[in-house]
Formats: C-alpha cells, sequence, structure tokens
C-alpha cells in the first residue's frame, strides 16, 4: 500500500517520535494555538506581498536565472519506493550559483527536525528538477520575524542519506512495524500537548 509522508512531519518526528505516533497513527488532535493561527496569517499576508510584487516567469526562465530570483509556497511532491512524499516550500531563491530553499519558522533555530523538513524539501526539488539544472541546493533555516539566516547547508548526499534513515523510520512507524521511540528530554515533555491532555505514558515532565 501506498504511503503519504509529509515534509513537515519530519519536523514532528524530530520532536518526538512517540508525539508523531500518537499525533499520525493514533490521530490524536492538536488543539490550534493562538500562535499557530497567527502565524497562518503572517504566513498569508507575506505571499500576498509576495504576488503584488511579482513577475511572472515560467520554470525554465526561473530556473536560467543568473540574477537571483525568489518564488514562493511551491508545493512539490514525489514518489519513492512505494511511498509518496510531498510539502510545500515557503521559498525558493535561486541566483547564477545555486539553488536555495529557504523555510520560514518564528523563532527559528535549526534542531535537527527542522534541519530534516528542510532537507526533505531539497529532496524534492532534487527528485523533481535535478534534470534541468546541475546548480547545487542549499537548505536554509529563516527566522521568519527578522528575516535573519539562522542556519545554511549545502544538501549533500550524507545529509540525503540522513534524511532516508528518518523516512524509512516514518513509514516503519505510520505501518506500526516498530515502536516509536519516546524522547528522552524533559524540556520537551515539558512543553508537549501530549503531556498537557494527560495522554502520554512516556512523559518526563513532573
Ligand atoms: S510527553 Fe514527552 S515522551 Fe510524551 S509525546 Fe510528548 S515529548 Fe514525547
Amino acid at each position: 500500500m501506498e504511503t503519504k509522508i509529509y515534509a513537515s512531519w519530519l519536523s514532528a518526528h524530530g520532536y518526538c517520535e512517540y508525539k508523531f505516533y500518537l499525533q499520525y497513527v493514533e490521530g490524536v488532535e492538536v488543539p490550534r494555538t493562538v500562535e499557530m493561527q497567527t502565524g497562518s496569517e503572517i504566513h498569508e499576508s507575506k505571499e500576498e506581498d509576495f504576488l503584488k510584487e511579482a513577475e511572472p516567469a515560467t520554470l525554465e526562465e526561473f530556473l536560467n536565472s543568473t540574477k537571483y530570483t525568489i518564488t514562493k509556497e511551491v508545493f512539490l511532491q514525489t514518489k519513492f519506493e512505494n511511498n509518496f512524499l510531498m510539502g510545500k516550500v515557503d521559498e525558493i531563491g535561486i541566483d547564477k550559483e545555486a539553488i536555495y530553499i529557504i523555510e520560514d519558522k518564528p523563532r527559528a533555530r535549526a534542531y535537527d527536525g527542522v534541519k530534516n523538513q528542510i532537507y526533505a524539501y531539497c529532496y524534492l526539488f532534487k527528485r523533481n528538477f535535478s534534470d534541468k539544472t546541475p546548480k547545487p541546493i542549499y537548505a536554509i533555516l529563516r527566522d521568519r520575524d527578522s528575516n535573519i539566516e539562522v542556519w545554511k547547508e549545502a544538501f549533500t548526499l550524507k545529509n540525503e542519506f540522513i534524511l532516508q534513515n528518518n523516512l524509512n523510520r516514518i513509514k516503519k512507524i505510520l505501518k506500526k512495524e516498530i515502536d516509536p521511540i519516546p524522547t528522552d528530554n524533559q524540556k520537551k515533555c515539558m512543553a508537549c500537548i501530549m503531556h498537557k491532555l494527560n495522554l502520554c505514558k512516556h512523559s518526563l515532565a513532573r
């Protein structure tokens, strides 16, 4: 059976595998917070501002840009083995030298899960367009509010391997072939909605 995996799940998976399991396998609904609602509104407003300024271009024109050019909110998907990986990239930049896959997050910190989410977007770009451009791909995390890049790394084969390992674990968790590992970080449990809802038997929070 085909499995759909969303790039954003890599971030949730990196926070805590057990939380990921509760949310995406057991179907526990996470209440929408004020912060999430504000985040969506800021996102939409930035996209509207972009669309006011943007000039239409073909894919070929974009991929052949030598001057720094961006596009936003790009939905990509690819099939790997018997699975679909998909996701919407916040921003893709391109210049003479390279491709820049950019994720905007509030209070951006380069946690492993966030890096894996951005690697997933890089992988999606590579799978869709590597035959059209040989430019190297960079993964970038940017602070949504300050617009400062807080992490930037080339998308290498080593990073692709790390991504594949995580995708494989996610696939096996979704199919209940392996047990999800709960975090050993008490601070994560203290901030976790599953702890607050009293739904986690592994919580380390007191
Ligand atoms: S309370 Fe801790 S162990 Fe449980 S799901 Fe949340 S982060 Fe994971």
